[in-house]
């Protein structure tokens, strides 16, 4: 049976365990203990050599004690965001918040929690399952690298479920695909104060191409948003060079292209339009965009087994679960597109990356029960062949 009062203590002892992304070492020291204390064989990738991190993605098999049954992922990430360091929970009844001064760290720590709880429950029912794979990633927040990285052979199972996502009762099958955009604006230096009309800012330039921009949401499957600015170096200069960095998400792949794209041509379009003649020279402002992925979209098909399972399972223990499309990107984005087909189920993390940040011990039950009851209709229905097999 999945245990409250176990849950509550090991996600209170999880949140203390700093672990900020590449600096998840002391957590998988610990998770590698608790995992071997419950029987399972742990395995390390090199993910962490890949990505400069202290450890890599821990992979943990738990064997199964029926035989045909699919083999089953779970997974959740080690890392956290900033402010996450020494984090101090504050407990008030089944809700646990930070102090204020950091993340909680529930994201991704409620999705570990309940991973070790239903691997408790399960070997104390001894419960009849097939083969689970857990895998405890490494840097989900600094681009899913992780993910990115996790050495797929060592894993068995090709279906499963991330636990990573705030609120309770849904089951995220789509997420967007999402481009990285750089921007370097470039214009001409020159003294502010003794020769300005020398001088091409980049700042304007960029503030030009910038309010030419749709920006925010663009329709119901896309955003964009540009989050950070730098440039200039002093009030008296004229800046010639402006960095942009920014992101567009979409659910579909046409939409991201052209969102990106019309965001690359107001740039061009207002670097155009500041061009100056000096000393019997052209000189023009210029442009340079970087488009990068950063991840795939995630469409798991509803009539997907996985799928089917958690809302039998849900329905056996008479919770809803609704299956939805998200706005973020989480490694499950990344597991799809490496060909896993893996659902992410809400954890029960609440008003996550920020000081204000809490969750509700229920929530995390809730999760751990559900899947605690794929687990157990998985092993039941193969159990039952097994047996019906052996008569016949
Ligand atoms: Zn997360």
């Amino acid at each position: 049976m999945i245990d409250k009062t176990r849950l509550k203590e090991r996600v209170l002892e999880l949140v203390r365990i700093d672990s900020l992304s590449r600096k998840e070492g002391a957590i998988a020291l610990r998770l590698r203990e608790i995992v071997e204390g419950l029987g399972g064989a742990v395995f390390m990738d090199d993910a962490g050599t890949a990505v400069g991190g202290e450890v890599g993605n821990l992979v943990v098999h738990f064997d199964g004690n029926v035989d045909g049954a699919e083999p089953m992922l779970l997974s959740a990430h080690m890392d956290t965001v900033a402010p996450g360091e020494g984090v101090v929970p504050v407990v008030d009844g089944d809700v646990i918040r930070s102090d204020g001064s950091t993340v909680l760290g529930g994201d991704d720590k409620s999705g570990i929690a309940i991973i070790l709880e239903v691997l408790e429950a399960v070997r104390e029912e001894d419960l009849p399952h097939g083969h689970i794979d857990v895998v405890f990633t490494i840097c989900e927040e600094v681009g899913l690298l992780g993910a990115k990285h996790l050495d797929l052979g060592l894993v068995r199972a090709r279906t499963g479920l991330v636990l990573d996502s705030d609120s309770i009762g849904f089951l995220i099958t789509r997420a967007p695909a999402a481009n990285l955009v750089e921007f370097e604006v470039h214009g001409l230096e020159a003294h502010a104060g003794i020769c300005p009309e020398r001088g091409i800012s980049a700042l304007q330039v960029a503030a030009r191409g910038i309010a030419a921009m749709q920006l925010g949401r663009i329709d119901e499957d896309t955003t964009a948003n540009l989050g950070l600015v730098r440039g200039g170096t002093a009030v008296n200069i004229v800046p010639n060079r402006v960095a942009l960095t920014g992101e567009v998400r979409s659910h579909d792949e046409d939409k991201l292209e052209r969102q990106t794209q019309a965001m690359v041509a107001c740039l061009e379009e207002a670097a155009a339009g500041a061009a100056l003649e000096l000393d019997g020279r052209r000189h023009e402002a210029r442009v340079e965009s970087r488009i990068r992925r950063q991840y795939d979209r995630m469409d798991v098909p509803h009539d997907t087994a996985i799928v089917r399972r958690v809302h039998e399972a849900a329905r056996n223990l008479g919770f809803a679960v609704d299956t939805v499309a998200k706005g973020g990107g989480c490694d499950a984005n990344v597991l799809n597109q490496r060909g896993l087909q893996v659902a992410n189920l809400a954890s029960g993390m609440r008003d996550i990356h920020t000081v204000h940040e809490w969750l509700d011990v229920n929530d995390l039950v809730t999760a751990a029960r559900i899947i605690h009851e794929v687990v157990r209709l998985e092993g039941s229905r193969q159990a039952c062949l097994d047996a019906s097999l052996k008569h016949s």
